[in-house]
This record gives C-alpha cells, structure tokens and sequence, in this order.
C-alpha cells in the first residue's frame, strides 16, 4: 500500500447535518466534486457523524472515495473548571483514513454525547489522543486549538494573559504532535479576515516549530458563491434573528463556498500544501455497514430513552 497518487481536496466541508449552518447537501457536494474530476470527497459535520451514510452511498455510485470525518468539539479535558463554562468549548478537525479510524471516530462520537455533552458534544483532548489510529487531524477553523486562544475568544474564562493563553496552545499542539505524528496537519483557511489572517500566520509559525506540514481549506457551507445569501437566511432562521439586523449572528465572511483546487491553489505559500495526500485505499474499502451499529449503540441520550421507550412498546404490543 502505497501514497496514492490523487491529491484530496476540500477537506474541510459542512452540509445541513451541520444543523442550520450549511446549506448543501452531501449529494450537492459529491455531485460537484465528481464533475470537476475529484476522486475523494470529505465531510466534518459539527459534532456529527450524522452525514457518513449518505457521503458514503453517493460517493460509491459515482466510484468516489468517501473521507469520513467530524469537526468535534473539544475541550483541553473534562475536569478543568472552564469545561463546565457553557458555551466555552473548541472545534477540531478529524478525519478517518482507514477502517480503525471509522471505529475510532465512532468511539469519540460516542464518548463526546455520551460522557462530554455540555450545549454541544465534546471530547477531551486526552480521548483524541488515546482513539488516534486511523485518524488525521488538522489545527481546523478560527475556533480551532490555535485560533480559539490565539483571538482571545475564551470571553469565558477573563484574565487571562496571552502568554498564558500562548502557553496552552503549545502544550495542546505538543500533545496532538506526540499522538498523531505525521497526522498532524495545520490547517489555514481561506477568509479574508483580519483575524484569519492572525491564526493563518500562527500556524505556519507552530508548523516550523513541531514540524508537521500546512493545508489550506476552505471550510465549506455552501456551494457556490451566490448561496452566501441563502446562508445568511438559514444562519438568522437557526439563531432566530432578523436578516436585516446588522448586529445579527450571519458570519462575517461570505467566503465559505466548495472552492476549486485553483482557487486553493492562489493561497498556497511558504510550502503549504492545498490537498492532503495519504494512503487511502483502507478508507475505500470501510464497512459501512457498522454504521447501523453506531445508530443503534451512540448519539444522544435522549436517542436512547427514545429506543427503550419503543422496546417496551414492542413489548406491549407483543403482549
Ligand atoms: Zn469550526
Ligand atoms: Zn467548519
């Protein structure tokens, strides 16, 4: 098994199973992808894994290879005082490359709505590391182990210095860089934000100093430029504000459409690469069929009163 040859691209992707946040389809995508030639096509839910089945069954119709992933919800762990501040939590990218890593994702998908839930499903850093196999994992969005600290958005936890702040993002990156090793990648994104711009730059900086190599994503929610719009609309409907507000919650970038390698390609620098080349012949071959075992064995709890709620019915009925 060697490195195959075709580049992955888009690696960072939400379709509507990142509930109101994006808007295409994992279909729309694949679809997409297929006809400008892609042979991989990626998707990192919000917490979810929701969307595996489907990026799975229209990737194999069109002889494509489905990269199963989640953008998790992390937190440093689960006994730090700000884990239990609502709201204060990180994303963080991880995707499966192999059919460990399916199982591995499945048993942190699991953990973090089961043991880690809190407003969203989070998982401890230590969790991350403890399930790596079969896993690549990226430095993800603004809200990522780098960006979240570096822009001082922990506006729950005041007081804290950006030393301080500086200091934790290391210890994360030393801990992931120990566990993942070369499956380490930093992410850097394409928004023209002045804040993106800061994380971008922080980023290359850690990349030179625990040596693992940078991609550019686009962090996707949408397909085409023009659906920036129908986003705003969904945005505003999810936090039940008013489109025309301009203190309202619509993000402050209209940049988050399915880019093309050429568009990825422009923002390439200082060695970074713009698709993630790793051996992903396991991944085509994943069972997807363990996924009715995740339906069945993880997700909410409520999911699960829900079920045993139905199993005594059955039993009723039987009776
Ligand atoms: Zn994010
Ligand atoms: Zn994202």
């Amino acid at each position: 098994m060697g490195m195959n040859a075709t580049p992955f691209y888009n690696f960072h992707t939400h379709t509507h199973y990142s509930v109101k946040d994006a808007v295409m389809t994992p279909k729309n995508m694949v679809e997409a992808l297929h006809e400008r030639g892609h042979k991989y096509a990626a998707l990192t839910e919000h917490g979810t894994l929701g969307s595996s089945y489907e990026l799975w069954k229209e990737c194999r119709e069109r002889d494509m290879t489905p990269c199963l992933g989640c953008e998790c919800y992390f937190v440093d762990s689960y006994e730090d005082p700000g884990a239990n501040v609502p709201w204060n939590y990180g994303h963080i990218t991880v995707v499966a490359t192999s059919q460990q890593g399916w199982l591995n994702l499945k048993i942190l998908h699991d953990i973090a709505w089961r043991v880690g839930f809190k407003v969203k499903p989070r998982i401890q850093l230590s969790d991350l590391c403890k399930y790596n196999e079969g896993l690549i994992i990226t430095t993800g969005c603004m809200r990522g182990p780098v960006g979240y600290d570096l822009l001082g958005n922990d506006k729950f936890l005041t007081g804290e210095s950006v030393a301080f702040r500086k200091a934790r993002i290391n210890k994360r990156i030393g801990m992931l860089k120990k566990a993942f090793g070369p499956r380490l990648f930093g992410e850097v994104q394409l928004l023209e934000l002045p804040e993106q711009v800061t994380v971008n730059k922080y980023v290359r900086k850690l990349a030179k100093k625990y040596d693992f190599p940078v991609i550019v994503t686009g962090d996707t929610h949408y397909l085409c430029k023009k659906d920036t719009d129908i986003h705003d609309a969904v945005i505003c409907i999810g936090r039940k504000e008013r489109i025309d507000d301009p203190t309202n919650s619509t993000y402050p970038t209209n940049q988050l459409w399915l880019k093309m390698p050429s568009e990825l390609e422009r923002a390439r620098k200082n060695g970074t690469s713009t698709s993630v080349r790793i051996n992903y012949e396991s991944t085509s071959r994943i069972r997807i069929s363990s996924l009715r075992l995740w339906k069945i064995t993880s997700c909410v709890q409520r999911a699960v009163r829900f079920r045993s709620s139905l199993r005594r019915q059955s039993v009723t009925l039987a009776l």
